[in-house]
């Protein structure tokens, strides 16, 4: 028994459905993966509110809206590779992994990878490799990817990431020269040289540190 079925029920139902957002198989990944175990156990109670929640080291869990609708922006098929920068708790490459079939995911902070890991292992996701360094420069040893998601904010769109991408593959992504607000972005590989790039709107997200991010303070 999942003490909080109902209320991810209830989340999937009055913060994504509610938005509009209505792609079947993005609403049964939220349902499936159980949030409550991705916060501490002092946020349990607050897993599944309409906002991002502490992970600790200054980072944040992404609101489920906005993981939401980063996965169906991604327009992701079962048998996808999809590269995530920015593992963070782990939560939206639980959400990735019951999309596809493989995820890479990157994160700089070596005690959130680890606790990711652990935590990974708990919600039964054996298709997740977590990997601890810096995502700016993608990861090329596993590349190409059907589909990117970067889980921070870049101050403009890392070279690597395209270069990473298979023709055909897409990358969502939050960026712009604003530490505290940017645009989500969606870039579509059409061919090695031709990329389509759509605004997908406003959003706030902690930014994506290292060589080819922000700088550390
Ligand atoms: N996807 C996460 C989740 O579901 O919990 C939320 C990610 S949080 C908004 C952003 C994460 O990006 C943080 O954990 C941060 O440490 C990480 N990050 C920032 N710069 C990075 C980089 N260069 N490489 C990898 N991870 C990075």
């Amino acid at each position: 028994m999942d003490p909080f079925e109902s209320e991810r029920e209830t989340m999937v139902r009055d913060q994504i459905e509610r938005r509009g957002l209505k792609n079947p198989r993005v609403l049964d990944a939220m349902r499936a993966v159980p949030r409550h175990l991705f916060v501490k156990s002092s946020l349990q109670k607050h897993a599944y509110a309409d906002r991002p929640l502490t992970i600790g080291h200054y980072q944040t869990i992404s609101q489920p809206y906005v993981v939401a609708l980063m996965c169906d922006r991604l327009e992701l098929e079962a048998t996808d590779r999809v590269l995530e920068i920015g593992t963070g708790s782990g939560y939206a490459a639980a959400v990735l992994a019951q999309l596809c079939e493989r995820v890479v995911t990157v994160e700089r902070i070596p005690e959130l990878a680890e606790s990711a890991r652990q935590t990974l292992a708990k919600a039964d996701c054996t298709n997740v490799t977590v990997h601890c360094g810096d995502g700016t420069l993608g990861f090329p040893a596993d590349a190409p990817f059907d589909a990117i998601l970067v889980s921070a904010a870049a101050p403009a769109v890392p070279e690597a990431y395209k270069q990473q991408l298979r023709a055909g593959g897409r990358l969502v992504i939050p960026a712009g020269k604003s530490r505290s607000s940017q645009s989500l972005y969606r870039v579509r590989k059409k061919s090695d040289s031709e990329f389509a790039v759509e605004d997908l709107g406003g959003v706030a997200f902690v930014p994506l540190i290292g060589e080819k991010g922000w700088q550390d303070f």
